[in-house]
């Protein structure tokens, strides 16, 4: 019998959360099927999904305290996949809405939110930072 490209698909992703959570000692077991009935859209920013489009993202990331289960999973696009990275459902959506100027040229940017929350992001580009660094001399 041959599987679906996208059943194997959800069964290679159901087994690496799985693995992830035994490893982070996370409690929920996850299934190709559960993963299959999540509504065909991104969660974050509600683009439509096709079969086999996107993955998934635990809202909760394991090292926040989130769980492998069903309720914690949800459809994700890969552009939201990639920005939300470890941050909670709270600091995610705060992050898509922030803007912060640039203390070199003005212009408003949003920052990294590993450099925001350490208080690093003054500037909007490497020509800023180089910048910034010249004018201190
Ligand atoms: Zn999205
Ligand atoms: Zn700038």
């Amino acid at each position: 019998m041959t599987q679906h490209p996208e059943e194997r698909r959800l069964n290679r992703l159901a087994a690496s959360y799985n693995k992830k959570a035994r490893q982070y000692g996370v409690s929920g077991d996850i299934t190709a099927i559960e993963l299959a009935r999540k509504p065909l859209r991104c969660m974050y920013c509600g683009i439509g999904l096709e079969v086999g489009q996107g993955t998934f993202d635990h809202m909760i990331p394991f090292d926040k305290g989130g769980t492998n289960e069903d309720l914690n999973i949800v459809r994700s696009c890969l552009t939201c996949n990639r920005k939300k990275f470890t941050k909670s459902p709270a600091e995610f959506v705060e992050h898509q809405t922030l803007v912060v100027a640039c203390e070199v040229c003005g212009t408003e940017y949003q920052p990294r939110w590993g450099e925001y929350i350490n208080g690093r992001a003054r500037v909007c580009s490497r020509v800023c930072a180089g910048r910034k660094r010249w004018m201190k001399t």
